[in-house]
């Protein structure tokens, strides 16, 4: 097996074996822009390592192999006392995770080579200052060593001189301080810092493998929903120097702003710097602009390439570089990260710029995305005590209390409390409190920083560089520099990730110039929109909602009941009701009819009862039919055990005993209601009497229901409209079920066409919620006018899982093991409940060709999902009414 490419091999579209970073580094080479020599270990090889626990030796050989090739190519050796080459050992995995993995810099250097480096550069601070690099980089990433006592020993270095930044330490002050590292390598590992350059590389390269399953990279698999088996590739790659100077520097930069979406470069760079200082908000960073300045034709090159970089992916990219000694690099390149607002207004601009078609431009945004440009924003009108403000770096609005670190973040979040996540600067040891914080401020960094591109990842409020803050986590306190603010942790605060602003106390929020749009269309959308930008906004989401919905197969319904639902689920651009759920028609009030038909002592006590339930569900249907007018409307039959109506066993139980302890009088209903639950208890009820066998069991029910369906659709067709019910009946599992209940609805329908002398067209189906319905659905076709697949039921009764307790119980432990990545409760499990769906078509299509069926489980709104039910054919998803707009996106990106 080849585990080693040369970058010269491969090419952008080789992401599963070489990794993102490597395949782009390849396509980099290809397009003739600068990039450093170098080589990518494959995925494959990692995963060889994990299962194994040690690389495949022909790994060592072909390293070796493709080390030689670069030593050739740079005129250096690796090693080599007088001109050594130096390395860079970098993590890649198949989709980016920011941050995860970590980079070792300048292998290489050991006692005799950082002279040889000093002597050939003529520049002995930068070769002491990579040697400290590297054994800080190397001890903390490969040996795992407390970064905390390296950062502490340069501190103190610095301190003791009386200097502030690290580039004011002369060769002397880092000679000292390499002396220190080495200690503390000796100290926390009982062996001297290795000295071996190969030994060195073959070390990061291990600690990369290791990297893919560290807690930190598991915990943003898991949120990503990035399977756990892929593995990392391995970038070998030759030094090149940021840190040799004031003609050299490191930076980052996107070909258009990540966070807004503005056209035009956005980007950070640091002079005489290297890796990650640019990002860590070690010292402040300057502007492309001020690159521009300094180093004119480095800032020209890197432009060029943008554009060249950008022509080639046809979309934002965002690019890593370093200029050594006026000398252009660029170390990495990637279809950029960008937040929802950025990601929308880019499509737009590229198809403005006829780079992409409008059906590429609906695969650059996606549901999720749309989500969040639904969340509400500060009010503009309300009062507000403007703190500090920082660099907008993610949207949203977020209030919240202050908190310090990981431990708290989880301890008040588990508390009900929402958080905002203060820091100085965050680092990857930070994930935990930003996954759960629902905001984060830090005091240092740019757009680029860690903390901006994880939380623009992970779609969450971010708020950096507000310089004026005085993070000090040890005294528990943020302090702003000239004035007396001192805040606490605990203490509310409010920070806008669109604007940058950081507010104390609460601020009122108001509905989104986007949610506006999808409410009440383009104009009313627009004039919300208080800006230039957020108009763009507002009119590019327009763009591509429209072109989704031009594109999709799929239509989108909407899962509603209650009127106000309705209505909206409407106004979201629902085209019918997937799924109205009737229990709610016997909850309140109506509890007592229930009970009485319970406790019916014959058929005469229980018509009794529904003679009085009846036009109470007929008036509830009136309202949500009309609301739908025109548009079909799907009703469940009821579903639910009868006894969810009534009252809980034990507490009937407890509430009998009390009263006989303490001598009082138990009514005669309450004993036979006491009785009556008794009787009805079932050990699994979601298994048990509910559904059909229900409505087969007292038939009057149904009957009810239907009748009640039916005089409303009469009604309303009286008054001119034009009602669509379609009557669904729940949890059917035999063909001879679904008979008997659509004998009794047609008697009924006939009845009332007759007697209101209306011609109704209500089709009746059933909803497939059991493996053996799916498997059946040819038979059941013959009886059924649609069908609407129950994937929450359908789910819970493939697996076996009952769904109101497994998700609290053992699912974490099942993420883990990797029996699944994500909840099958959450994203349909394509492979099986899929499967059974997939059948349910073929056999229900066998029979009836055009047959409508359509899905009404919380999977018609998951994105993934979505795209699976696109594929097998299905007519419709229904969604809850806030995931209508989500739903009409993605099912028009599932057609393109
Ligand atoms: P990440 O995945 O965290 O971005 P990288 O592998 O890109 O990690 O490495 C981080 C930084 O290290 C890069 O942005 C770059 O500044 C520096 N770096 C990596 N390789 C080299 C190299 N060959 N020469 C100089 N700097 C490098
Ligand atoms: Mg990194
Ligand atoms: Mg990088």
């Amino acid at each position: 097996t080849t585990y080693v490419f040369a970058f010269t091999e491969g090419d952008k579209d080789q992401k599963d074996l070489l990794g993102g970073k490597g395949a782009n580094l390849a396509e980099m080479m290809k397009l003739g822009i600068p990039v450093p020599p170098g080589f990518t270990i494959t995925t494959e090889a990692c995963r060889a390592y994990l299962a194994k626990g040690a690389a495949p030796e022909t790994l060592e050989v072909q390293v070796t192999t493709a080390l030689r090739q670069m030593e050739s190519e740079m005129g250096k050796r690796l090693g080599d006392p007088v001109n050594p080459l130096l390395l860079s050992v970098r993590s890649g995995a198949k989709f980016s995770m920011p941050g995860m993995m970590e980079t070792v810099l300048n292998i290489g250097l050991n006692d005799d080579t950082v002279e040889g480096l000093a002597t050939r550069s003529g520049n002995p601070r930068f070769a002491w200052d990579s040697y400290r690099r590297l054994i800080q980089m190397f001890g903390k990433t490969v040996q795992d060593i407390e970064g905390d006592h390296f950062s502490d020993a340069l501190e103190a270095a610095k301190d003791k001189r009386g200097l502030t930044l690290d580039t004011e330490l002369d060769v002397d002050a880092l000679k000292d301080l390499v002396d220190d590292y080495k200690q503390i390598v000796e100290r926390e590992t009982g062996a001297p810092f290795p000295q071996d350059p190969r030994e060195q590389m073959d070390a990061a390269i291990e600690a990369v493998f290791r990297s893919w399953n560290t807690d930190r990279a598991k915990i943003y698999r898991r949120r990503e929903r990035i399977p756990h088996d892929l593995g990392t590739a391995v970038n070998v790659q030759a030094m090149v120097f940021g840190n040799m100077g004031d003609r050299s520097g490191t930076g980052v930069c996107f070909t258009r702003d990540p966070s807004t979406g503005h056209t035009g470069v956005y980007g950070d760079y640091l002079v005489n710097a290297q890796g990650e200082d640019v990002v860590a908000g070690i010292r402040n960073t300057l502007s492309l602009d001020a690159l521009a300045e300094l180093d004119r034709k480095s800032y020209d090159e890197l432009m060029e390439n943008l554009r060249v970089l950008e022509t080639h992916y046809r979309d934002m990219c965002d690019i890593e570089f370093t200029v050594e000694e006026g000398k252009l690099w660029l170390l990495q390149t990637r279809v950029g990260k960008r937040t929802a607002s950025a990601a929308f207004r880019i499509a737009r601009q590229l198809v403005d710029e006829r780079l992409i078609t409008r059906d590429e431009a609906i695969g650059r945004v996606n549901g999720e995305q749309l989500t969040q440009l639904l969340f509400p924003q500060f009010d503009d009108e309300a009062d507000k005590v403007t703190l500090t403000k920082g660099m907008a770096a993610s949207p949203g609005a977020s209030v919240g209390e202050i908190v310090f670190n990981n431990a708290q973040a989880v301890e008040r979040t588990n508390a009900g409390a929402d958080v905002i996540l203060v820091r100085r600067e965050t680092n990857p040891d930070d994930l935990e409190g930003m996954v759960v914080a629902s905001g984060i401020l830090t005091a240092r960094g740019g757009k680029t920083s860690h903390a901006a591109v994880v939380a623009r990842g992970m779609g969450r409020c971010c708020v950096v560089g507000a310089e004026e803050l005085y993070v000090d986590e040890s005294s528990q306190t943020v302090t702003i520099r000239g004035s007396d603010v001192i805040l606490k942790a605990g203490d509310i605060i409010a920070i806008d990730g669109t604007s940058g602003y950081v507010y104390k106390g609460d601020v009122p929020v108001v509905p989104s110039p986007v949610s506006i749009y999808i409410e009440e269309g383009l104009e009313a959308g627009l004039a919300a929109a208080q800006d230039e930008p957020t108009k763009d906004l507002v009119a590019s989401v327009d763009l591509l909602l429209q072109h989704a919905d031009s594109r999709a197969r799929l239509t989108v319904r909407a899962n509603a009941e209650a009127p106000e639902d309705v209505i909206r689920a409407r106004k979201f651009g629902a085209t019918g009701i997937g799924l109205c759920r009737t229990e709610h028609m016997f909850l309140g009030d109506r509890r007592q009819l229930i009970e009485q038909v319970i406790l019916a002592e014959n058929e005469e006590e229980q018509q009794a009862a529904f003679d009085v339930l009846g036009p109470l569900q007929k008036g509830d249907f009136v309202e949500i039919l009309r609301a739908m007018d025109g548009l079909p409307t799907t009703i469940r039959l009821v579903d639910p055990p009868l006894h969810e109506f009534l009252p809980d066993l034990t507490d009937l139980s407890v509430r009998i005993a009390v009263k006989e302890a303490l001598g009082e009088n138990v009514p005669d209903k309450e004993r036979k209601l006491f009785k009556a639950v008794r009787e009805m208890h079932e050990q699994n009820p979601m298994l048990g009497l509910r559904g059909v066998r229900l409505g087969l069991k007292i038939r009057g029910l149904f009957a009810m229901q239907i009748t009640a369906i039916a005089e409303a659709a009469a009604d309303l067709i009286e008054q001119g409209g034009d009602p669509k019910p379609e009557i669904m009946v729940p949890l059917v599992g035999s063909v001879r079920e679904l008979q008997i209940i659509r004998g009794d609805a047609e008697e009924i329908i006939a009845e009332i066409e007759k007697s209101r002398g209306v011609t109704l067209d209500i089709e009746i189906g059933a909803m497939i919620e059991l493996p053996r319905a799916a498997i059946t659905a040819d038979s059941l076709t013959e009886e059924s006018d649609f069908f609407s697949f129950g994937t929450n039921d359908l789910t819970q009764t493939a697996w076996g899982f009952s769904r109101d307790d497994v998700e609290a119980e053992f699912f974490n432990e099942y993420f883990d093991l990797g029996v699944f990545g994500v909840s099958p409760f959450e994203s349909i499990d394509v492979r099986g409940v899929g499967k059974l769906v997939a059948i349910g078509m073929r056999n229900a299509r066998s029979v009836k060709p055009d047959i409508k069926v359509g899905v009404c489980g919380e999977h018609g709104g998951d994105p993934q999902s979505i795209h699976f039910f696109h594929e097998v054919g299905l007519d419709y998803v229904s969604c809850s009414p806030f995931r209508v707009p989500v739903a009409r996106l993605e099912a028009g990106r599932a057609a393109v």
